[in-house]
């Protein structure tokens, strides 16, 4: 049946997510600065000044691998105070959320988080969880992320809707991904790049060509960025709107839940 079919096709997604993560982990952040060319750091950085973190704060980064948004947040909330080093009262209550599915990617952020003289802090969690049934509470977070994570998860409904649930009223849901470009000459610019150097860097560097074709291969599978703020909108959030950066090769979503 059509049904069965899907049901398999699902979970072989799962299963291959779970595996490239898995496989990747460890040359994840050298891959990514090679990929972008180190953009996605500015498109990270754009992300966390959208979502105006403020000391006290609950947030929750999903698919947070390897702590890139969350420092950022973390540093953000820390240079509003003017503190550099200790938190003050107010930024006591902060709270930052990583959560991932895979293991693996955490500990490499746990990891990182070390290394920059961060495990004293208790403000920052690392949870193994799944975005399309999160462990948080209804209504306990003042902001959401996801950076490039939406694309991943099996069913983005789902994943939408547990943004949702877990945003407080007045909560910042902000979804950073690459997304699609389009602008002529540039758009076939990017299809060689993505269709022939991603593929072949990965082999080089990563050692894993598969991997990295499943990358490309799910990027154009994404929704556009109407299609997907329509999807945001469906799940409840207001004033959903887009900005693309680099001509579509990545778009920031955001919604407020109101
Ligand atoms: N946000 C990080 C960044 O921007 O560097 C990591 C992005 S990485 C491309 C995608 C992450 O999504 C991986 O760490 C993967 O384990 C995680 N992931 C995939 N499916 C997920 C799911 N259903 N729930 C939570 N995390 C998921």
């Amino acid at each position: 049946t059509s049904f069965g079919y899907k049901q398999v096709r699902e979970e072989e997604k799962s299963k291959l997510v779970g595996n490239v993560f898995s496989s990747v982990a460890s040359s994840y952040d050298l891959m990514n600065d090679l990929m972008s060319v180190s953009l996605h750091k500015l498109w990270k950085d754009r992300l966390v000044s959208k979502l105006n973190p403020f000391p006290g704060m609950k947030h929750l980064d999903v698919a947070g691998g390897t702590g890139d948004v969350a420092f950022r947040v973390l540093e953000r909330i820390k240079s509003v105070s003017h503190r550099a080093g200790t938190l003050t009262d107010t930024e006591e209550d902060t709270h930052i959320y990583v959560c991932d599915i895979n293991p693996n990617m955490l500990n490499v952020g746990k990891k990182r988080a070390a290394e920059r003289g961060y495990n004293g802090e208790h403000c920052l969690s690392w949870i193994q969880g799944d975005a399309e049934a999160l462990s948080f509470e209804d209504g306990s977070m003042d902001g959401y992320t996801i950076a490039f994570g939406i694309r991943n998860v099996t069913h983005i409904e789902k994943a939408l809707a547990e943004a949702y649930r877990v945003l407080k009223r007045g909560g910042r849901f902000l979804c950073l991904e690459l997304s699609h470009v389009d602008v002529p000459v540039f758009k076939e610019i990017y299809d060689v790049y993505s269709f022939s150097v991603v593929p072949t860097m990965g082999e080089l560097v990563a050692g894993d060509r598969q991997s990295y074709q499943y990358l490309v291969e799910s990027i154009r599978r994404f929704p556009n960025q109407e299609k997907f703020a329509q999807m945001i909108q469906e799940a409840g959030f207001q004033r959903v709107e887009y900005e693309n950066l680099v001509g579509g090769v990545v778009a920031i979503h955001s919604g407020l839940k109101l």
